[in-house]
C-alpha cells in the first residue's frame, strides 16, 4: 500500500504541474507499464469474458484455447496435452496447455529446466477469479516479460487443466515426464490463488530443496514486496512449506523441489491457511470470488497482488541459477 501511495502523490505532483513543466510530463509518460496490468487483463478475460471453468465444461476448453492463442502471439509454439478420467462414472476430458521458453543462450546451454504452473479450471461456483485466473494472468504476463530474455535454463510454462477434481493434470503431466526428464527439472514453481488473501507467501520444500522459496524471499526483500512464508504456527505444516493440495504436489513426490506462491492468511481460522481473510473468510469456491467483489471490498489489493507477484516470479526465473 506505501508504495502504491507514493506512486499516487508522485503522479498527481506531475499532472497538477504538468502544465508548466513539460519535462515532468515526458517523465511519466516514459514510464514502464506497471507489472500486472496485463496480468489483470487476462484475469478480466478469463472471469468475466469466459466465466466459471469447470472442468470437461466447454468453458474450460474455451479457457485452455485462450491460453494457447494467448502463447502464440508471443512467439512460443504452444502444445496441448490432453487427457481424460472418470468421474461419476462421467468421462471427463480435459487438457494442460504447454508453452516452452528455450534459454537461447550459448552463455548458460543447459539440458535443465524449470517447470512454472498453474490450473485454468475453476469450481462452478463464483468466476474463479481468485483461484485461479490469477495464476495464469502472472504467468502469461511473465512469459511476455521473459520472451527475449537469456535464461539459465529452459522454462515450461503449464497450465493445468481439472485442478478442482482431484489435481488431474498435474498428476497426468508428471505420468508422462520421462526419469531422465524428471532428473532435468531443477525446479516446480505453482501458483495458486493470488489475489483475495491477506498476505503474500511463497512456500518451498522442506529442508534443503527450499531454496527457491528463500531466493524468492530474497527477491522480494530487495524489492521491498512484502512477500512472507507460512511462518509455522501450525506443527501440521513446518515453517515455510504447505500442504499438499495444489498442482505442485505431484512434482514434489516426484523428487523435484517447489516453489508456491499464494494469497492467504496462516495466523487465522483453523491455521491452514485456508481461511484467507479477515474480513470475509474464505473467498476461494464462493460466489465472491469474482473481480467486482475483490475490487469493491479490498480496495487496491487485486492490482497490488498481481503486481507483485509478477515481479517476483520474473526475477525469480531470470536468477535461479542453482544447478540440481
Ligand atoms: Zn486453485
Amino acid at each position: 500500500m506505501r508504495l502504491k501511495l507514493i506512486g499516487n502523490i508522485a503522479m498527481a505532483s506531475a499532472l497538477l504541474i504538468g502544465g508548466v513543466f513539460t519535462v515532468s510530463n515526458e517523465k511519466v509518460n516514459a514510464e514502464k507499464p506497471t507489472a500486472g496490468t496485463e496480468a489483470y487483463q487476462h484475469v478480466y478475460n478469463l472471469t468475466e469474458s469466459i466465466g466459471p471453468r469447470v472442468a470437461g465444461s466447454e468453458n474450460e476448453s474455451k479457457a485452455g484455447d485462450y491460453i494457447y492463442r494467448e502463447l502464440e502471439k508471443l512467439g512460443y509454439q504452444p502444445t496441448k496435452q490432453s487427457f481424460s478420467y472418470t468421474r461419476n462414472r462421467v468421462t471427463v476430458n480435459s487438457a494442460n496447455i504447454i508453452g516452452t521458453k528455450l534459454s537461447h543462450s550459448n552463455k548458460y546451454k543447459s539440458d535443465k529446466q524449470i517447470i512454472v504452473g498453474a490450473h485454468y479450471d475453476s469450481v462452478s461456483v463464483g468466476k474463479g477469479a481468485d483461484d485461479n485466473a490469477s495464476s495464469v494472468g502472472v504467468i502469461l504476463e511473465t512469459a511476455k516479460a521473459l520472451q527475449k530474455k537469456e535464461l539459465h535454463y529452459d522454462i515450461k510454462f503449464v497450465f493445468f487443466g481439472a485442478e478442482e477434481q482431484g489435481l488431474r493434470g498435474s498428476n497426468y503431466y508428471v505420468s508422462q515426464m520421462t526419469q531422465e526428464e524428471k532428473n532435468n527439472t531443477i525446479a516446480m514453481i505453482n501458483l495458486d490463488s493470488l489475489l483475495a488473501g491477506d498476505n503474500i507467501y511463497v512456500y518451498g520444500s522442506p529442508g534443503e530443496d527450499g531454496w527457491i522459496r528463500d531466493l524468492a524471499l530474497n527477491i522480494a526483500n530487495k524489492k521491498k514486496i512484502p512477500l512472507q512464508t507460512n511462518p509455522g504456527i501450525n506443527p501440521d505444516y513446518p515453517e515455510g512449506t504447505t500442504g499438499d493440495w495444489s498442482d505442485h504436489a505431484p512434482f514434489q513426490k516426484a523428487g523435484i523441489p517447489i516453489g508456491y506462491l499464494e494469497a492467504t492468511n496462516w495466523e487465522i481460522g483453523d491455521l491452514d491457511g485456508y481461511t484467507q481473510t479477515v474480513k470475509h473468510g474464505g473467498i476461494w469456491h464462493t460466489k465472491n470470488d469474482n473481480l467486482e467483489f475483490l475490487e469493491e471490498q479490498f480496495p487496491g489489493r487485486v492490482q497490488e497482488h498481481l503486481h507483485d507477484f509478477t515481479v517476483v516470479l520474473t526475477d525469480l526465473l531470470q536468477d535461479i541459477k542453482k544447478v540440481k
